[in-house]
């Protein structure tokens, strides 16, 4: 069996210590959500991110928008919340309706309460590799799972699938920091299967379920997957990852299950960015 690396394991070890920073605050760390139109997938995240700050003594306060919203609409909430001190984050809960541009609304939150690093500054502190960017959730979750099982990073080979500004990018860019040697992979890529079979750690950023099988992996590689696609299958619903899980494990020297691996370590990162904006 290989190792599994077990986000909810880690999720649940950190409770404790961020509950004694909120204990008897009159003011917990309290996090904005902005919703656009009622994608169930986001309210499903946004409902996820609710339970975990009660767990651990923050508050979620969810701003909810029809899918028609005006841009400016968006941006002068998020001026208020960026002037309110009692709100220490604010993250989009993306993705918004099309006419909506992110970027726009994304580079209204102040860079302290950009909770998702998204920012043009806090990716500019990231490039740089300065401590005080504040990386986004997924890729930071990502770097702390490796890190807790003490997975060598530096002079590593990370091959990662996926090049999304939310997962992809920012995820290649940490492991560049880290010293490991990255390549990233996308629809358009050739040989993908050669390219991957070069990876010490792979990372699966694609949201295609089965995209990786056993035919794309060997003994000694690192499975990190981070897909995450909503089936209905016999009337269940089914989260499905990009990795055929049953198969690949029996390959592969590590690997992340889903449920269960990158998404409690993406919930528990976001609020300790919060957290760290509390503390500031
Ligand atoms: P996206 O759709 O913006 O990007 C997907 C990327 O994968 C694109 O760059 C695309 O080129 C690449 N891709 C898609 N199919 C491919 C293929 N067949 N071969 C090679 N490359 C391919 O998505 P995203 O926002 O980056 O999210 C990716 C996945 O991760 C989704 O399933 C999403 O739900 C999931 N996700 C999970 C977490 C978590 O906490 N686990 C957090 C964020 C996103």
């Amino acid at each position: 069996m290989p190792l599994l690396l077990d986000g909810r394991k880690i999720q649940s070890g950190r409770i404790k210590h961020l509950t004694k920073i909120t204990e008897g605050v009159s003011r917990p760390p309290t996090l904005a959500i902005i919703q656009v139109g009622a994608r169930a997938d986001s309210t499903l995240y946004i409902e996820q991110k609710k339970k975990f700050a009660k767990k651990i003594g923050a508050k979620v306060v969810v701003f909810r928008y029809g899918a028609a919203v005006s841009e400016e609409e968006i941006t002068k909430k998020i001026h208020e919340l960026n002037a309110d001190p009692d709100i220490h984050g604010i993250i989009p809960q993306l993705p918004f309706t099309k006419h909506l541009d992110v970027f726009t609304i994304t580079e209204s939150i102040t860079r302290e309460k950009d909770t998702d690093g998204l920012t043009a500054s806090n990716i500019k502190l990231c490039l740089e590799n300065n401590p005080q960017g504040i990386i986004p959730a997924t890729t930071k979750g990502i770097i702390v799972l490796l890190d807790y099982y003490s997975i060598p990073i530096t002079g590593k080979h990370v091959v990662i699938i996926g090049r999304s500004t939310l997962v992809g990018k920012p995820t290649a860019l940490a492991f560049i920091n880290r010293n490991a040697t990255v390549t990233i992979c996308h629809r358009e890529t050739k040989n993908l299967i050669d390219v991957i079979s070069t990876a010490d750690v792979l990372i699966s950023a694609a949201g295609q379920p089965g995209l990786i099988t056993k035919e794309h992996v060997r003994a000694g590689q690192i499975v990190v997957d981070v897909g995450i696609t909503a089936r209905e299958i016999e009337g269940k619903r089914i989260l499905s990852g990009d990795v055929d899980f049953p198969n690949v494990s029996k390959v592969v020297t590590a690997i992340t299950p889903v449920p269960g691996g990158v998404g409690p370590m993406t919930v528990l990162s976001l609020f300790e960015n919060l957290f760290d904006a509390y503390k500031k």
